[in-house]
């Protein structure tokens, strides 16, 4: 397994050494298309490809959307036969206005060759439902699917503008290990990653820590999940701070994190025999945003299933028109227990015709009440969204184990139950599967009484960590991050 790695690892430098090369002796005036960004509340447009994936969370407090969603419907038949990394060239491509096609093809290569399984993507029939896995990429969740890629961007950005980056993320799990297996090595780079002492899991933590590169900054932080997002979300607002230090971010706020996801959307869909239903299992909204996304730009899909967990804010939502902050639950789905969706902006500046002021009214109404309402249940003809309980989602492991062999995480789970509830017996059915089991062991035991395991985690234990502690105090994060940065 680590000489797997090592070899892509190599591999990958080869690819980016040649893909700089191409990039300076092609002129970007060879590219087809012309894309720019703007934000959901009006006061940003215009921005390139690129300045929005360094822009990350847009200036004027919005979210960076695409101005204008491609319609992809003519070219469906052609594209049917591709494989996913083909397809994700092509898509991808459609939305970059600023690095060179060669060039943008080459690092999407890339990005996937990290991945052990041979179509990217894996498959699993349960009776009527296919399990869509998008876990087999480097730390063993669907981040990767994105993460891999944005890595791979930053790197080849920032070496052409000469510019370095510092990438600060709060993570409940997931993330931090992906965004980490991203970027490690780059010498433009440095990620510093806040996460709660002793609230992660083990093994979560072990995908952090024990990666050793001079660029990785693990930081056990005295407090919640929330502290740390609290405290990520404090240090970007002093802006000074920002531009000094040049913070960037990872979150699902950035547009490349979404844009990656469209395309095993638009894989899966064009995978069907006749339009799919998906159903997502969510938390921050960006990976069922992708799926609208690709619903938009003509891939066959049905329905989109929006499945939470006890953290229930989109289900009432949906059912409603009335988005409400509750408390937040603890849940087996851990990367799902989230109350305020930082993607949801972007669904509802659609839903409002790209209405900026309306939007801002409405999150307007949000700060400031803990809810807003739209007057009746949003009608969109295509999502529906259903909470999962704590016991629905230990029953469906158990079913899948006893009667298909087959283990679910737990996040995939939610998504799993909603599907069988939700979905329409004659429509063929995707359920995203987020995680590999092995990433939630005390659940899937809970559930099943085995203990799943997969071999890159088996060989973490035992392997030498650097981590740093810090009180959930913003000074103290401050002082940690300019000191790492100027050293
Ligand atoms: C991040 C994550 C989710 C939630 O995805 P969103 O894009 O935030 O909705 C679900 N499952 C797993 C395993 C995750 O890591």
């Amino acid at each position: 397994m680590a000489a797997f790695f090592v070899f892509y690892r190599a591999f990958d430098c080869k690819i980016v050494r040649l893909s700089l090369t191409l990039a300076i002796v092609v002129s970007p005036n060879s590219n087809r298309i012309t894309m720019k960004y703007k934000s959901t509340r009006g006061g940003v447009s215009d921005l390139s490809f690129t300045d929005a994936l360094l822009m990350g969370l847009a200036s004027d407090g919005g979210l960076l959307v695409p101005q204008q969603i491609p319609d992809v419907s003519d070219q469906l038949d052609e594209w049917r036969d591709f494989t996913f990394v083909e397809l994700a060239q092509h898509i991808i491509g459609l939305f970059v206005d600023d690095i060179e096609t060669d060039t943008l093809n080459l690092l999407v290569a890339a990005a996937y060759a990290t991945f052990d399984h041979p179509d990217v993507v894996g498959w699993k029939e349960l009776d009527n439902l296919t399990v869509v896995e998008l876990f087999h990429g480097p730390t063993l969740a669907f981040k990767d699917v994105a993460l891999q890629l944005l890595g791979r961007l930053f790197q080849h950005v920032l070496a052409l503008r000469n510019q370095r980056l510092n990438i600060l993320g709060a993570t409940s799990g997931d993330t931090g290990g992906a965004a980490i297996a991203g970027v490690r090595g780059q010498e433009n780079v440095d990620i510093f990653i806040l996460y709660p002492k002793g609230r992660v899991s083990p093994l979560q933590e072990l995908q952090m820590t024990t990666v050793l590169d001079r660029n990785v900054h693990c930081i056990a932080v005295d407090g919640t999940f929330d502290d740390c997002q609290r405290l990520m979300k404090e240090t970007f607002a002093d802006l000074a701070y920002k531009e000094k230090y040049q913070l960037g971010a990872v979150n699902s706020v950035n547009w490349a994190r979404v844009l990656a996801q469209i395309v095993y959307y638009g894989y899966a869909s064009l995978k069907a025999p006749s339009a799919a239903e998906f159903s997502v299992p969510t938390g921050n909204f960006g990976n069922v945003f992708a799926a609208y996304l690709a619903h938009r730009m003509g891939f066959p899909i049905a329905k989109l299933i929006v499945a939470t967990n006890d953290n229930d804010i989109l289900a009432r939502f949906f059912a409603t028109g009335e988005y409400a902050v509750g408390d937040v639950h603890q849940t087996l789905s851990p990367a799902m227990d989230i109350q305020v969706a930082s993607n949801f902006e972007r669904f509802l500046y659609y839903y409002f015709d790209e209405d900026s002021e309306r939007l801002k009214a409405f999150m307007a109404d949000f700060a400031k009440h803990g809810e807003a309402r739209l007057g009746s249940a949003p009608n969109t003809g295509l999502f529906q969204s259903i909470a999962i309980n704590r016991q629905q989602t230990v029953a469906a492991m158990r079913e899948a184990k006893d009667r298909h062999n087959y283990v679910l995480d737990p996040h995939t789970a939610v998504g799993y139950v909603a599907a069988q509830q939700l979905s329409n017996s004659s429509t063929p059915v995707m359920c995203i599967a987020t995680a590999h089991p092995a990433k939630f062991p005390d659940a899937v035991v809970e559930a099943t009484g085995t203990v799943p395991t997969h071999p890159s985690l088996d060989a973490l234990v035992g392997l030498e960590q650097r981590k740093s502690a810090l009180t959930a105090d913003l000074q103290a994060v401050k002082t940690f991050l300019a000191k790492a940065i100027s050293a």
